[in-house]
């Protein structure tokens, strides 16, 4: 499947791409970054002086995968006023040998199935097994997403959830009555005392949950914390739990742990691979009263390899468009 150049529109990507798809690419690639078969590139993000908007690159090579390529676009904030999402962004792969530009796919539903496969990974990996209470904070557009793939992960029985906007709260309720599981608001208190298993998707700048209201055995993936100066919970938390992520050296700088190494209560070696976990070269979690911790902060090598899985399946499917180049 080399001849020509194959576009996956945004449009198909539901049609092609499963959470179980995603989810699969994920896991292989955070194993493979821990094996050093695969590394991101720096990062570039740049406000362009133009329409408000942020714009940049993610990229890298995973040598296991065979992907090349980079995830570009950004937030343009006057978007939805045009009827489009603010966040914008495409996929270029390349072919490995030769250089080739060999599929552009949309990314927009790519980067939400990406990262709620990444916190279904670290629930997969490190909650406890017989967690029932999945604790939602954050009810914006990724928390859908999130809520799906968790769910598959353990047996839940319920679901509670916390969100600033408290008006967005239906949307949790939603997703848990579509998988068949009650739903309940309530106070933050209420879900560090109550869930097994909690997801933070905001965009928040402050601690929302703080170490004291944590029970342990509790495993908790931050998925919200991408950018210097973002926070979700207490750096007490991050000090208490044991700490995992997908890439060290973002964790330490633009994730969740940012705060907790500024302010010096944990160390870089502290932050732990996810994939290792994966690969069985640390144990991950080894007590059910520990309380771990996922940072979530995403990486460009995530994004490739759900965008290969969609050239594949619309390879497969006979729906992939062609075009000479
Ligand atoms: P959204 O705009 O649809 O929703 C934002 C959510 O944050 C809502 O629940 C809102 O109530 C809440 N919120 C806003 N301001 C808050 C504040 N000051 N305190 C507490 N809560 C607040 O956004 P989304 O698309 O659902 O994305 C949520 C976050 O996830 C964003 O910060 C985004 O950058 C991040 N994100 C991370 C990754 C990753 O790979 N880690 C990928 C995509 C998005």
């Amino acid at each position: 499947m080399t001849d020509g150049l194959i576009i996956v529109p945004e449009a198909e990507i539901a049609d092609l791409v499963t959470p179980e798809d995603a989810f699969d690419a994920v896991e292989a690639t955070f194993a493979a970054m821990s094996r050093k078969d695969a590394y991101n590139f720096p990062v570039i993000r740049e406000a362009i002086g133009h329409a408000d908007a942020l714009y940049g690159f993610k990229s890298g090579f995973d040598r296991a995968g065979l992907h090349l390529g980079l995830k570009s676009g950004g937030y343009w904030p006057g978007n939805a006023d045009k009827g489009l999402t603010n966040h914008q962004s495409t996929v270029f792969l390349f072919d490995a040998d030769t250089g080739k530009c060999r599929a552009i796919v949309g990314g927009n539903l790519l980067t939400a199935l990406r990262t709620a496969a990444a916190s279904a990974v670290s629930i997969k990996h490190l909650s406890r097994p017989d967690s029932k209470v999945l604790g939602m904070v954050g009810a914006g557009h990724q928390s859908a997403f999130q809520m799906r793939a968790a769910l598959k992960q353990r047996k839940f029985e319920r679901v509670i959830g916390w969100n600033l906007h408290s008006e967005m709260l239906a949307r949790l309720e939603e997703v848990a009555t579509e998988a068949g599981l009650p739903f309940k608001a309530v106070s933050l208190d209420e879900l560090g005392a109550e869930a097994d298993v909690i997801i933070t998707i905001t965009s928040s700048f402050d601690a929302i949950l703080m170490d004291a209201q944590i029970k342990p055995g509790t495993h908790i993936a931050c998925m919200g914390t991408d950018t210097k100066g973002k926070q979700e919970v207490d750096a007490a938390l991050v000090a208490r739990a044991t700490v995992f992520t997908d890439e060290v050296a973002q964790s330490t700088t633009i994730g969740e742990a940012q705060h907790a190494i500024a302010s010096g209560l944990i160390a870089e070696s502290d932050v732990n691979e996810i994939g290792a976990v994966i690969n069985g070269t640390h144990a991950g979690r080894t007590s059910a009263d520990e309380v771990t911790l996922f940072d979530g902060t995403g990486v460009g090598l995530q994004d490739l390899a759900v965008a290969a899985a969609a050239v594949d399946r619309a390879v497969e499917k006979g729906v992939a468009q062609k075009v000479a180049f």
